[in-house]
């Protein structure tokens, strides 16, 4: 057995006797130093790996973080979207609302202008009761059946001044002639009639140009005049006074010798025709006083048993209206009755030239 394992030594001394120990402790020394290399370079990879791990936490945290935020962020804008359609929603009520409000707004507003005319209009009127109150000073009813007698006769109109004419003539009890036209209150016409006053034909227009072109043209406008009349007042009126009067040299600019033909046509076609020999003028001014009115109409008046009296009730003349009681009764001292023109009535011709 010995002798066995003595050979073996023998080869495993015979293995390193060539190497010495200095070999051995380098080799011994270099794989220690190989170790430690390999054990370092281990230990800095794995500080490495944990400082790479702590970077992604980190990073996972703050990715959290902002995640979070963005959560609460979507809830914002959630909330912000909601209130936006709230918003809407009660824009939309409130124009509605809005539109409800003009609306009514309108409504009253004309209630209110309704009643500010009807208040106008019962000033107006008391106001014109007033003013009748102060005349007349003379006597009514005017009794006076003499031979002299007075055609009050208005032209232009109706105009607000017609009412007060009315007004005026109603307190004196008596009638006057109104020559109408369609350039004013038209529907005073109305007025004209019920009050018994009596109602004549000046064209409608009162357009000189426009009437005196033809004897067609004059007709037309004068048919348009006589249409208003029936509306109003329900009659047909027979009785005319042509614009400017029949003996108007305004008409040769348009048409020669015009008048002389209308003259005769009209009353052909069942037409009275009627001047004045006496004129207020109160179509001399624009806006004449009454003392001016009443002293041309004096001097005019002169010692005619028949007269028929120009006026004018149009917008302008306050002047007449104003002038109309103390006209009446200086008329009424002078022994003038007052009458309306008719069919009947004696005839005022200027005569035409
Ligand atoms: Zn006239």
């Amino acid at each position: 057995m010995e002798e066995y394992l003595m050979p073996k030594q023998s080869k495993v001394k015979k293995f390193f006797r060539p190497l010495s120990v200095k070999v051995l402790c380098v080799i011994l020394a270099a794989f220690v130093a190989a170790v430690s290399i390999l054990s370092f370079k281990l230990y800095e990879n794995h500080n490495k790996t944990v400082e790479a791990n702590t970077t992604i936490s980190e990073t996972n945290d703050a990715l959290k973080q902002i995640n979070e935020e963005l959560e609460g962020l979507k809830g914002e804008l959630e909330k912000i979207k909601n209130e936006k359609a709230t918003l809407e929603g009660e824009l939309k009520t409130s124009k509605s609302e809005k539109e409800k409000l003009e609306k009514k707004i309108k409504e009253l507003e004309k209630k209110l202008s309704k009643y500010e005319k009807k208040e106008t209009s019962e000033k107006k009127s008391e106001k014109l009761s007033n003013e009748t109150k102060k005349y007349p000073s003379i006597k009514v009813p005017i009794k006076n059946n003499g031979k002299k007698v007075c055609y009050l006769t208005f032209d232009d109109g109706p105009s607000k001044n017609t009412l007060k004419i009315i007004d005026i003539l109603d307190a004196y009890g008596i009638k006057a002639t109104f020559f109408v036209t369609c350039t004013g209150k038209t529907e005073y016409i109305k007025n004209i009639q019920k009050s018994g006053n009596a109602i004549g034909l000046h064209t409608a227009s009162h357009n000189y140009s426009k009437i005196y072109k033809s004897e067609k043209a004059y007709f037309a406008d004068l048919n348009s005049v006589s249409a208003a009349v029936e509306k109003y007042a329900g009659i047909k009126s027979t009785i005319i006074r042509f614009p400017g009067g029949s003996s108007n040299s305004i008409s040769k600019n348009y048409s020669k010798n015009l008048m002389k033909k209308l003259a005769k046509s009209v009353e052909k076609k069942g037409y009275d025709y009627f001047d004045w020999n006496v004129d207020s003028g109160d179509a001399s001014k624009a806006r004449p006083t009454a003392s001016y009115i009443m002293s041309r109409m004096k001097s005019a008046v002169g010692s005619q048993d028949k007269i028929c009296v120009l006026m004018h009730d149009s917008a302008a003349k306050t002047g007449t209206v104003d002038a109309l009681p103390q006209m009446i009764e200086w008329l009424v001292s002078k022994g003038y009755r007052f009458e309306v023109l008719t069919n009947e009535s004696p005839t005022f011709h200027h005569g035409i030239s």
